[in-house]
């Protein structure tokens, strides 16, 4: 196979919902250049990996795909493989010696000069893009999106806090968000031609900052649950420390906006809180979710839990292992703590817990989130949910799989309903991470 000068281009993304956003801003700008998407890697002249510095098992997945593209190279002439986003952001230069099937790096601002270069590699440079750009949102960029029910909108990037685990300060540097005038102009584009829900984007949207006339982002929820009505507006991520009253008002006034909130708490311990510099205490945490609680009825909380941490001791183990038997969150996303190099626990902490300690107390984490998740999921059992049909089951096309507004996932028989259809399910099984059911014949929305 040759591909020498071929212009389709396979996209694998990597990490986190702001990632597969890019992967649509990426498919936008190359097809304005004349480049077209490959179906697979195998009929693509340019693989670009769009990659996640986050998780040291995504920065190792990574190289392992490189190592398979290196032997894709062999066999495939002129094929030109790219790396963008995070990890180049973060590894630079560098990262060329890592694998030498790299022939160029972009980073999370640059995505404007790929297609330069593109045509830079292949006349056997290695060019790299990696400076940052505080301007940079992308405006007026259509993205690409898959599919044709729930779509991204990313209305920041970056962000200015400095969480000691984190690497995102310095891969997608300062925080910059998009105009309050585009987002809605967005909104109402995706929702005329057919979306039936739309979910926010940033790194912390709640410290959105409209450049124009500086609203914030209760304000832009509010116009954006008033623009696009008949739609289901969800966003993440939040941190805990910004989000306002104002904020969760308008989520319990809107009844499109979801009443789902993921509010990333990462440990029960103050003390934990402080080493992260979360620039809040539990104390704050729990105060805030009594806050939503008592305003939002029916609200779902998910979370995301790092075991292990600098200097975590058992009794701040066990504080964490308090705090989740006390909110019952839905679900959470649980990880051992790994140290990314770079970041501010690399530069001043020991990461001085051992591996086994971290496993073991994960480990715990998880067989008590999972017991919480399988109880509340059994209690959904009898009741009857509005969800949002998105795609087939991926066990079998006579089911459809959707969401309900608290963001929990139902799959039901199909019967006559159809993707983007709002259909009310009575649940009759639950797993602990999935409702089952049947249509109540009643009701079906569709616009
Ligand atoms: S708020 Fe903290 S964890 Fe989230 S992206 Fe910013 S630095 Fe990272």
């Amino acid at each position: 196979m040759r591909t020498e000068g071929s212009k389709a281009f396979y996209i694998h993304t990597f990490g986190c919902q702001m990632n597969q956003a890019d992967s649509g801003i990426i498919t936008a700008l190359l097809k304005q250049e004349g480049y077209l998407p490959a179906e697979s890697e195998d009929d693509a002249g340019i693989i670009l990996l769009n990659t996640c510095a986050v998780r040291e098992n995504a920065v190792d997945r990574i190289e392992h795909y490189l190592q398979h593209l290196q032997g894709l190279k062999k066999r495939n002439k002129g094929l030109i493989v790219g790396v963008a986003g995070c990890v180049p952001q973060f590894q630079r230069e560098e990262m060329f010696s890592a694998s030498p099937a790299i022939d160029f790096l972009a980073g999370p601002d640059t995505y404007r000069t790929l297609p330069l270069l593109i045509e830079q590699a292949r006349i056997g440079l290695k060019p790299a893009t990696l400076d940052f750009n505080a301007a940079e949102t992308y405006e007026g960029i259509d993205p690409f999106r898959q599919g044709s029910i729930s779509a991204f909108v990313p209305v920041m990037r970056g962000c200015n806090n400095m969480c000691a685990f984190c690497v995102v300060p310095f891969t997608r540097g300062r925080e910059r968000s998009h105009p309050f005038s585009s987002v809605i102009r967005e909104v109402q584009q995706l929702v005329a031609s057919g979306y039936r829900e739309v979910t926010l984007l940033g790194q912390n949207v709640n410290s959105y900052n409209d450049p124009e006339e500086h609203r914030n982002f209760a304000a832009l929820l509010d116009a954006v649950s008033l623009a696009a009505p008949m739609a289901r507006i969800r966003f993440t991520t939040s941190h805990p420390k910004d989000i306002s009253e104002a904020l969760v008002r308008t989520i319990a006034e809107r009844p499109n906006i979801c009443n789902h909130i993921h509010l990333p708490v990462q440990s029960g311990s103050s003390e934990m809180l402080g080493r992260m510099n979360r620039g809040h205490t539990i104390e704050d945490y729990r105060q805030k979710i009594a806050l939503i609680r008592s305003v939002i009825p029916g609200v779902a909380l998910t979370t995301d839990i790092i075991a292990g941490f600098c200097g975590e001791q058992e009794q701040d183990h066990q504080a964490t292992l308090e705090l989740l038997s006390e909110v019952q969150f839905d679900s959470a996303f649980m990880f051992f703590y790994s140290e990314r190099p770079g970041t501010l626990a690399a530069r001043t902490l020991a990461d001085d817990v051992p591996e086994s300690v971290k496993k073991r107390r994960l480990q715990e984490i998880i067989d008590l989130q999972n017991s919480i998740s399988n109880k509340l999921y059994q209690e959904a059992v009898g009741s009857v949910e509005e969800v949002l049909a998105e795609s087939e089951s991926r066990r079998s096309s006579q089911q459809l799989m959707g969401r309900t507004a608290t963001n929990r996932i139902v799959v039901f028989e199909r019967e006559n309903y159809q993707e983007g259809d709002l259909v009310n399910v009575l649940i009759t099984s639950a797993t602990s991470a999935t409702l089952i059911g049947k249509c109540e014949h009643s009701d079906v929305h569709r616009s």
